[in-house]
């Protein structure tokens, strides 16, 4: 399988369905851990710690990535980080967790529906790669 930064660099930034789109209406098997009418958040099928999770709207509206945001999205932008909070206490992340939102190929984005990751369960390090 490719690298995450191999997957990235061969993504093409667009408007085309992704496969979170089949995750949304559950044409291929996820494992949802939180789920309401606005948001869907399921464990990464590659985990880069023992919690990876993405949190994801289910509705994109033009967000394929951060860089796309405009006005009206303020308040799903603010609704993904309030779900990774609730996400990260239901996993039990009391010592602190990592929110990473990767944008466009330098910021080794493959997937163009704007996600939050989660992740935690071991120690950060900083400055990331
Ligand atoms: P990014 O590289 O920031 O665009 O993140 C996309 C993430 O989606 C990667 O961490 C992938 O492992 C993850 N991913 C891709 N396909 C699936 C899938 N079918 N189920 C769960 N996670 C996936």
């Amino acid at each position: 399988m490719a690298s995450e930064k191999e997957a990235a660099l061969a993504a093409t930034p667009s408007d085309a369905p992704t496969i979170f789109d089949k995750i949304i209406n559950k044409e291929i098997p996820s494992t949802v851990v939180y789920e309401d009418d606005k948001v869907l958040a399921f464990r990464d099928i590659a985990p880069q710690a023992p919690t990876h999770i993405l949190i994801i709207p289910k509705v994109r509206d033009g967000l394929t990535g951060l860089s796309k945001a405009e006005e009206r999205h303020t308040e799903i932008l603010g609704r993904l980080l309030y779900t990774a909070k609730l996400v990260a206490k239901q996993e039990g992340l009391d010592d602190g967790f990592r929110i990473v939102i990767n944008d466009g190929p330098k910021g080794c984005q493959s997937v163009y529906h704007i996600h939050v990751h989660l992740l935690g369960g071991r120690q950060m390090n900083w400055p990331p790669g």
